[in-house]
């Protein structure tokens, strides 16, 4: 309970003061509340087309990597090509049967060396293809969220620059609203805003229970604040409770 030793200002009065200075808060939590949503919005597509930038630069450097292995595999086939016909005619010279077989066993492998880069030439060029196939869905994905992200920064753009004239507004008629609260009683009802889910740290008893937590407000209690002698607060949350709303309501 915050007690009222001073009787300058009428308890009534500090109570319509904090109410006032509640209602211009709780427009203030509104305009952030709406604002805050679309910068973490802009922030997560960001990240998302960042992702996909990355996985579309890795896969242009593994086709590049392809191309590379494509290149090599077709130079040693040239190259065991151009030793197969130095081998053939090699083998129109020799002198003996076993010269001539061991040249054969060259040229087979040699064959066999251009089977080997004619096969993974097609493998490559097949991993190439089924990397085109995934880099086109890919880029077609990041060109979308692009537009998305587009559309939301110009969203955030409106709310941000519509919203700063309320904001403004709100902030200089803050001042003014607080002006007449007493020190103690400022500082405690940012403490109770601070601890508080939404932000409400004055509120009104309605249907006999407290605005802000909705436990019961006993009936003594109500009395005590229809009668505004001293600030009361919730017993189960700690907002002040400024005033009981008439039940026919
Ligand atoms: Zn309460």
């Amino acid at each position: 309970m915050i007690s009222n030793p001073s009787t300058e200002t009428p308890v009534s009065s500090k109570l319509e003061a904090l109410l006032n200075l509640q209602r211009i808060d709780s427009q203030l939590d509104e305009i952030r509340r709406v604002r805050g949503d679309l910068p973490e919005e802009v922030r997560d597509l960001e990240d998302e087309i960042a992702g996909y930038e990355v996985r579309v630069s890795k896969f242009d450097e593994e086709i590049a990597a392809l191309n590379d292995q494509i290149k090599q595999r077709k130079q040693a086939a040239k190259d065991a090509d151009g030793l197969i016909k130095r081998y053939e005619e090699q083998q129109q010279n020799v002198r003996n049967n076993r010269e001539y077989e061991a040249i054969g066993k060259e040229i087979e492998l040699q064959k066999l060396e251009i089977q080997i880069s004619e096969k993974k030439i097609k493998e490559a060029q097949y991993q190439i293809e089924l990397k085109n196939t995934d880099i086109a869905g890919t880029k077609q994905r990041l060109e979308d969220r692009k537009k998305d992200l587009e559309n939301k920064k110009g969203e955030l753009d409106v709310i941000v620059s519509e919203s700063e004239a309320d904001e403004k507004k709100l902030m200089d008629e803050r001042g003014g609203a607080s002006q007449p609260i007493e020190e103690r009683l400022l500082t405690a009802y940012t403490r109770i805003r601070g601890n508080v889910r939404n932000g409400l740290a004055v509120v009104t008893v309605k249907r006999d229970a407290c605005g802000g937590c909705f436990n019961t407000v006993p009936p003594q209690r109500q009395a005590d604040i229809i009668a505004h002698k001293k600030i009361i607060v919730c017993e189960h949350c700690g907002r002040v409770l400024a005033d009981v709303e008439a039940r026919n309501a």
